[in-house]
């Protein structure tokens, strides 16, 4: 049989490992006679995989101690509304916050906002058709905005930030769902990150928040108290139940991550995945990428087909060569390959045959 390869945007793809170490576990876990799923989140098997979890996570990304990490539900989309419902509250209301808007996700986090602030775009790479990043010189930031929010990596659109935008003492939040753990951040230059854990991390239902502990104690008195990092905090993510075997998979894929050598190793390949893919589209005229070169992904690859009227056999072709879930949004239509880290770079150079391939058949 063919080996399969998940191309998948999220929930996307995890180690084989994982998966297997994971079945291994599934009835007795390490002699507890119970499964993940069935354990109190207070007892002491489940409480090691929380904290071991947390520690590995710091461990991988260098997690300054003034920072706290939140494992939290909900998802990215939800933490849309919970980060201002955290932030606002800094600065006399209304409060205004910055965005700068570079595709599907950025313009979600904009719209959902607005329910609590007064929302400045910055800047928008809306009319390159969000192919590209605004420079940071044509970025109009408030002086006193209760922070700057990027969406670092644009899932849909395929569009990277590679490089850290200076917004001076304002605090910078980042939605990194899609690139966290893909490359070496410097955490410090960030007031908080989150993530849902779909995409590369582990499975849905877990959302990752790491927040310069300054800046908990301004929850709008409305926010939900689950949903209020000050009390989540306090808690140690536990206020209410965490999603426990989201919490274990992601442990094991942290794991994982730390016996492939870590994030700066990772990011090593990640580039390499990278490389293969985009040479390959650019030096052919069958197929296009569009985004500046600049800003690509490294993890969601977005590409298209000249010839629109093959994009079905195109599919149906992959998917004969175990190259799976390859569509694209339907926002942005043609292909997509998210090549997130669980993807090895076999895949990624099964993907190029198979593109090669079909152009000979069909150029
Ligand atoms: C997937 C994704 C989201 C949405 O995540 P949910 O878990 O569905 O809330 C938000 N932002 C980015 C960048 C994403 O990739």
């Amino acid at each position: 049989m063919t080996r399969i390869y998940n191309f998948a945007p999220g929930p996307a793809a995890l180690p084989r490992e994982v998966l297997m170490q994971a079945a291994a576990e599934m009835l007795d876990w390490r002699g507890s006679g119970l499964s993940v799923m069935e354990m109190s989140h207070r007892g002491k098997e489940f409480m090691s995989i929380l904290q071991e979890a947390q520690r590995d996570l710091r461990e991988l990304l260098s997690i300054p101690d003034n920072y706290k990490v939140l494992f939290m539900q909900g998802g990215a989309i939800a933490e849309n509304a919970i980060v201002p419902l955290n932030l606002v509250g800094s600065k006399p209301q209304p409060a205004t916050v910055d965005f700068i808007n570079t595709g599907s996700w950025s313009t979600k986090s904009i719209a959902e906002a607005r329910k609590y602030c007064t929302v400045n775009v910055a800047a928008s790479s809306e009319e390159s058709k969000f192919t590209s990043i605004p420079a940071r010189d044509a970025w109009r930031l408030t002086p006193d905005a209760a922070y700057v929010h990027v969406c670092t990596n644009e899932t849909i659109g395929g569009v990277e930030y590679h490089f850290v935008p200076d917004v001076g003492a304002v605090p910078l939040v980042a939605d990194m769902s899609s690139h966290i753990l893909s490359r070496v951040i410097d955490v410090s230059k960030y007031a908080v990150i989150y993530g849902g854990a779909q995409k590369n991390i582990g499975p849905a239902g877990l959302t990752m928040v790491i927040v310069r502990e300054d800046l908990l104690g301004h929850a709008l008195s409305v926010c939900p108290s689950a949903f209020d990092w000050t009390v989540v905090a306090k808690n140690d993510s536990m206020y209410n139940t965490p999603p426990t075997y989201a919490i274990y998979i992601a442990g094991l894929v942290f794991q994982w991550l730390k016996r492939q050598g870590g994030v700066a190793a990772i990011e090593q390949r990640n580039i390499a995945k990278a490389a293969l893919l985009y040479d390959y589209l650019d030096a052919t005229d069958f197929y296009g990428n569009p985004i500046a070169k600049d800003c690509r992904s490294r993890m969601n690859v977005p590409f298209f087909l000249h010839d629109k009227s093959l994009n079905d056999a195109f599919l149906a072709g992959a998917k004969e060569h175990g190259l799976l879930q390859l569509k694209g949004h339907k926002s942005v239509g043609g292909m997509r390959a998210s090549i997130y880290n669980a993807m090895p770079i076999e895949g990624v150079h099964a993907l190029v045959e198979y593109l090669k391939e079909f152009e000979k058949n069909n150029g």
